[in-house]
């Protein structure tokens, strides 16, 4: 799966990198490392989780910054944003059609695919309120390790692999 996270990733930067050119943007080390950081991950992080991890190999970046240039590469489409603009928007690396799942317990997302999602048709009523740039379809639950964090919640005692009918 490493591999294929890498060229995943290979391909985003690739794409960037000929974006950038055709409109002119210059890719400054910062804006390339701000990019790759995103490209790079699934986890759809916020402007700041970004920051944070940025300024582990680039100790001069500023938040402001992170910001500016996420936001500079979603005019340019680039990049995707879940969610409502507001603070705490997240980003998306992936352009590729997908949907996304959420844990509704730790905000986890996951990208997914899905022929029968893609398929699905724009009601009308939704056209009688503006245009449509984009659909996804969001699913929400409890992602794996919430659901096993909260089956050790009901169970405090029991050990991993323990058989619960079974007694001293
Ligand atoms: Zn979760
Ligand atoms: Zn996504």
């Amino acid at each position: 799966m490493r591999t294929s996270e890498q060229s995943r990733s290979e391909r985003r930067l690739e794409h960037l990198k000929r974006t950038a050119k055709a409109v002119g943007v210059k890719l400054t080390p910062q804006r390339l490392e701000i990019f790759q950081q995103l490209a790079g991950t699934e986890e759809h992080p916020d402007a700041e989780t970004i920051f944070r991890a940025v300024q582990q190999r680039m100790p001069t970046v500023s938040l402001d910054t992170v910001y500016r240039t996420l936001w500079m590469l979603h005019d340019f489409g680039l990049v995707k944003t879940l969610g409502p603009h507001r603070s705490g928007v997240r980003f998306d690396a992936n352009l590729e059609r997908h949907h996304h799942y959420v844990c509704v317990r730790c905000g986890l997302v996951r990208d997914f695919e899905s022929e029968d999602f893609n398929g699905l048709r724009v009601p009308d009523a939704v056209r009688r309120l503006g245009s449509v740039v984009d659909a996804q379809v969001e699913v929400r639950g409890l992602c794996e390790s919430c659901q096993r964090e909260q089956e050790r919640a009901k169970k405090p005692h029991a050990k991993p692999g323990s058989n619960e009918r079974s007694t001293p």
